[in-house]
């Protein structure tokens, strides 16, 4: 019977064979934080490359790369500051630190949408007590989750680490809108480090306190959320589990659509777009489940969200959150910073219309604000009639508050011909934990194999950090010259190979199984005289089967075959 990885196999093979390490043992280490090996960080970059082709190459988005401190504005802005908070609570005996919500989750059935006198509430109805020695557990306190900093000496400039890369694509929408020429949709993806100061981090890669992540913002117009390429997926099946609290349902991404399970086509289309990505990665489909939030569990910017969850050791687990956050993010860095983000929906044809339009002062602003006042006259007529809040407005320009009373500045019926209309962009974002996809990968694609009395990863050609082990069967004879040469023609940054001439064949055969590479090349007798003379075997990972292929056309079988021609192929 095939054994499922555990989590702590799993981590010992890979601690072992260099995939991951936690990060400062020479010191004792640190909770919830890890190092990738040299095999992890090739693996890692082969994920990457398997988003972007996704992304950039089929999609078109353009990818940017943005700073990972941020001052305290940004996070203000969008709500971080404010609401990015866990329920923590401490030992009264052994002070240990912990999630309040998940000390309650196999008691109470949404942990993520309690309250503190709730939680607390719960531990003292079912007895919870602290994990660790058993003493009683304190208050419920929140905890705002990101690292706080300085910019420069002094405690001048307040910056935080960014929690997630989304703001930094935020923050640039008007020079991408500008590289878009001023068009939606507009995609843009970026990946980097995301900081969390996670309170109890207990439950290996999947809570890092710095974890890579790889974020796609698309923005699209708000009255137009169809997504030109929806056919192309709509008879797509998704396992999808509703908040609606029905059971798990499978629908094709149409009838999701049309039965108002999922929000809107755009959303949909990258539900599914989620789906092939984990997917052609290896993530086992019978494992993965796109779950809906919950009303009053949504993030403070989501208008709909799905999680791409799968089932590991650690049980369901989320890998990656898709969500419609309206028109949040933009707006709010539009009122915090008092500039224009918005897009100009420009109509097939010039209509009168009639509205209620902000109109600056000129003759009151130009006395009061001199050199500014232009600024502001423009930063003004871009507000609506809704920014007037008791007969104010209160303008962002260059990181100063202002604020405007009504002799600035007023609101007028007007009945203009317009060209168009000034709409904030909607965002749909992909937002993929890489760390724990990487992690998944391993546990869906561990295989213990009792024939061979060892393990294997059974990892897709284009993931496994090494394609192609080159062996000579002995190292002499000239075995080991011919080996040489076919692992330098092969091994290039693309197509990792690794060349190995000491121990038995078999134990290599077993090392190369165990990391999953796809491929092993032996360079034997018979591939330097004989009927067979210059060939060599290839053998297939998971089946074990040999093949004779032409040693000098070795570099270009191994690159059709990580391209996905087929081993019975060749
Ligand atoms: P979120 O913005 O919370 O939806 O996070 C987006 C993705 O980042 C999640 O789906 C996870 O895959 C990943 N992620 C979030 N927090 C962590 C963490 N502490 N450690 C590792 N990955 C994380």
């Amino acid at each position: 019977m095939n054994k499922e990885a555990d989590g702590n196999e799993l981590m010992a093979i890979c601690k072992r064979r260099g995939f991951i390490w936690p990060s400062f043992e020479l010191y004792g280490g640190v909770a919830g934080m890890f190092d990738y090996g040299p095999l992890g960080c090739t693996m890692k970059n082969n994920i990457l490359e398997v988003w972007r082709d996704i992304y950039k190459g089929r999609e078109g988005f353009v990818e940017i790369d943005s700073e990972t401190v941020n001052p305290a504005e940004v996070f203000k802005a969008s709500g971080h500051v404010d609401e990015f908070s866990d329920y923590m609570t401490y030992c009264t005996q052994c002070q240990l630190p912990f999630r309040a919500d998940h000390l309650v989750k196999n008691f109470c059935e949404n942990p993520d949408t309690m309250s503190p006198a709730e939680l607390e509430g719960a531990f003292s109805e079912f007895g919870i007590k602290c994990p660790e020695c058993g003493g009683d557990l304190g208050k419920v306190e929140e905890f705002n989750l990101m690292f706080k900093t300085t910019i420069g000496p002094g405690s001048a400039r307040v910056g935080y680490l960014r929690p997630e890369t989304a703001q930094g694509i935020f923050v640039n929408f008007q020079n991408l809108y500008r590289y878009n020429r001023e068009k939606l949709p507009l995609g843009v993806i970026q990946t980097g480090r995301g900081y969390r100061n996670e309170i109890s981090p207990r439950q290996g890669m999947i809570r890092m306190r710095e974890f890579n992540m790889m974020e796609v913002e698309l923005f699209v117009d708000p009255h137009d959320k169809g997504w030109s390429r929806f056919p192309e997926v709509e008879d797509e099946e998704l396992v999808l589990v509703p908040n609606t609290g029905t059971d798990t349902v499978v629908k094709t991404v149409g009838q999701a659509v049309e039965e108002g399970i999922i929000a809107n086509r755009v959303l949909a289309y990258f539900v599914c777009t989620t789906k092939q990505l984990l997917l052609r990665l290896g993530i086992d489909a019978d494992r993965l489940r796109f779950r809906q939030h919950l009303k009053d569990e949504m993030a403070h910017y989501a208008a709909d969200c799905w999680d791409a969850e799968v089932l590991l050791s650690y049980g369901w687990t989320e890998i990656t959150g898709i969500a419609d956050r309206g028109c949040w993010d933009l707006s709010r860095h539009s009122q915090f910073s008092g500039s224009d983000l918005s897009h100009f929906d420009r109509f097939d044809e010039p209509k009168e219309m009639t509205f209620m339009k902000v109109q600056a002062n000129h003759r009151m602003l130009g006395p009061a604000f001199k050199g500014k006042a232009k600024d502001i006259a423009a930063a003004l007529e871009a507000k609506t009639p809704e920014d007037v809040r008791d007969g104010k407005i209160v303008l962002n320009i260059s990181g100063e508050d202002i604020v405007l009373t009504s002799e600035y500045f007023e609101v007028k019926e007007v009945t203009e011909k317009v060209t168009g209309e000034r709409v904030v962009p909607h965002v749909i974002e992909p937002s993929h934990g890489l760390d724990r996809i990487f992690y998944s990968l391993l546990e869906h694609s561990y295989f213990y194999d009792e024939k061979r009395e060892y393990s294997v990863l059974r990892l897709r050609p284009e993931v496994a950090p090494i394609k192609v082990g080159v062996f000579p069967l002995m190292e002499k004879d000239g075995l080991d010259v011919l080996a040489k040469e076919i692992y330098d023609k092969v091994h290039s940054t693309m197509t990792e190979a690794y060349y190995d001439g000491s121990g038995t064949i078999g134990k290599r055969y077993a090392r190369m199984d165990e990391i999953g590479t796809p491929w092993c090349i032996t360079v034997d007798y018979e591939s330097l005289e004989g009927p067979d003379k210059g060939t060599v075997t290839i053998r297939e990972r998971d089946t074990g089967d040999q093949k004779r292929i032409p040693a000098d056309k070795a570099a270009e079988t191994v690159r059709n075959l990580v391209g996905g021609l087929g081993f019975s192929d060749l």
